[in-house]
């Protein structure tokens, strides 16, 4: 698609609804992770231009919460029109850009436009309550008001939802907002404004700072005073350096952050249908997803049958550039992402992993890109291999037995973080003992997808603090305000 503001020089930096460069005029290459090839620039942000969107964003702010939930509603169901129209155009940009098969490119987007939908319908519910007093002549009603500037960051992996997750919910309630999107992915970033400005979201409401400094953008954020929320996706290491600065100046925060998911196939299930869905959930977007399988534990009846089936499923998945036709794993997102499977797989196989499919970097064909991973399956990971207790985030499923329910539950559990778990049964008391013994966020129960835009997403641990979507989502972006009233 053609963006207004990548031309040359790049304007990709908001303020006060005007495309601008960067203070500093300085501009960062933007590629393709298939093909290598430089496909956009994206301008520089620093300390003062993100210091500039905050001033902005707080000019803007009483205006855009003193609008109706009504006219803040009709904004947001508009920008949810004009993504669904555009969704073909973005899918193909966010491929270009961060490697993803064009197919889940386009279920990214739909997602994303889900987040615009649903929190256009929770702005208009946006209400108080009325509470009793323990005096006769004194009532209470409480009022829920936006929470003031938010500063938003969001990682590369899911570059148009993670946007739409944090900004959906922060203009539904009332609040204008800083985002700092992943520098790897600054032109869907660009692309997702240009639907939210579209729809009539006014000058100053949302700003944006493209940056290849997150320091210096994250830093100026978290120090401000203006700004009242911080919201961030991304690894568990800088998000907790975020919330400790943010403290400084006693900022509302919600974290998005790593995951080490365990998958466990109990000995009622059906082996053959929970290895398809640890085939599909392990791989999608290359296995670069917070929610994604770390650890398969499989009971041991069941354990050749399944490590074979999904053996057989990855060894027919295509590898190649999301544009074409058939991809279901693209490229990784760089260089260090294939190091790191590199040497995760390495490490596993030293101490004694047996390697089923995979295992190593590939070229494909026609393509200059150097960051395509064979999907990988290892079975026989014990606890002692890097990859049982880091998160892999690539193309490697690592499967273990197990041989009884106390066992795979401490097993699982055994981990600092706490995003996504997943359990297959076809016992119903299995499901619910388990379920509630799991201490992570999210439960899929012979489900391989338990998001949507309309349930509550998010970790306990060192996965995160808060949750997006659902019910909840909006919660992260008010305050309660109590007014006792003397009768
Ligand atoms: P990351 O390195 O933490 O980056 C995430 C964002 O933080 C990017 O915008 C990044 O900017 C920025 N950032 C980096 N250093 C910063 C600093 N010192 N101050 C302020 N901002 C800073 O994470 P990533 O590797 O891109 O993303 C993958 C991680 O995100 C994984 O751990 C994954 O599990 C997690 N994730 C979690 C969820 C969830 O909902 N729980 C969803 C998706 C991903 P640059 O791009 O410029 O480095």
């Amino acid at each position: 698609m053609t963006l207004l503001v990548t031309k040359n020089p790049a304007r990709t930096i908001l303020i006060d609804g005007e495309w601008r460069e960067s203070l500093s005029h300085s501009t960062f290459p933007v590629t393709d992770p298939a093909t290598g090839a430089v496909i956009g620039r994206a301008s520089d942000g620093g300390a003062e231009d993100t210091a500039a969107a905050i001033a902005a964003a707080a000019a803007a702010f009483d205006s855009w919460a003193g609008t109706t939930a009504h006219q803040r509603s009709a904004v947001l169901a508009e920008a949810e029109r004009i993504m669904r129209i555009r969704q073909k155009e973005l899918a193909a940009l966010m491929t270009s850009e961060q490697g993803k098969p064009i197919k889940a490119a386009m279920n990214e987007v739909g997602y994303a436009a889900d987040f615009l939908a649903w929190f256009a319908e929770e702005a208009k519910r946006i209400g108080g309550v009325a509470v009793p007093s323990a005096r006769a002549d004194q009532r209470f009603i409480t009022m829920r008001q936006p929470v003031g500037v938010v500063a938003a960051i969001t990682p590369w992996n899911y570059p148009i939802s993670m946007l739409t997750r944090k900004l959906a919910p922060a203009l539904a309630a009332g609040c204008t907002s800083v985002l700092k999107p992943a520098a790897l992915t600054p032109l869907c970033a660009v692309a997702t404004m240009e639907v939210l400005l579209e729809a009539g979201v006014p000058a100053g409401v949302l700003n944006m700072v493209t940056s290849s400094r997150a320091a210096a953008v994250g830093d100026t954020m978290v120090e401000s005073p203006q700004v009242r929320k911080l919201t961030f996706t991304g690894s568990t290491a800088i998000g907790k350096q975020l919330a400790a600065k943010a403290a400084g100046s006693l900022k509302r925060v919600s974290m998005e952050l790593g995951g080490h998911a365990p998958f466990i196939v109990f000995a009622d299930a059906d082996p053959v249908r929970a290895a398809k869905g640890a085939a599909l959930v392990k791989f999608l977007n290359a296995g670069q997803a917070c929610i994604s399988p770390n650890r398969i534990y499989v009971h041991r009846s069941h354990y050749e049958k399944f490590v074979d089936t999904l053996t057989e499923r990855v060894r027919a998945l295509k590898v190649g550039a999301g544009e074409s036709p058939g991809v279901s794993v693209g490229p990784l997102i760089n260089e260090r992402a294939v190091t790191k499977m590199e040497s995760q797989v390495l490490d596993a196989l030293e101490k004694g992993a047996r390697l089923t499919v995979g295992g190593k970097r590939m070229e494909v064909d026609g393509l200059d890109g150097k960051t395509f991973f064979a999907p990988t399956v290892l079975a026989d990971v014990t606890p002692e291999m890097l990859i049982s207790y880091e998160e892999t985030f690539g193309p490697v499923a690592a499967v273990m037995p197990f041989d009884d329910e106390d066992e795979v539950i401490a097993k699982a559990n055994d981990t600092d973080y706490g995003l996504a778990a997943y359990v297959y049964t076809n016992d119903l008391s299995t499901a619910i003992r388990v379920t509630e013994k799991l201490r992570f966020g999210m439960v899929g129960v012979n489900d391989i997808n338990p998001t949507s835009a309309s349930a509550p997403f998010g970790g306990v641990k060192a996965s995160g603090l808060g949750r997006e979507g659902g019910y909840e989502g909006i919660d992260e972006y008010l305050d309660t305000k109590l007014i006792g009233i003397a009768v």
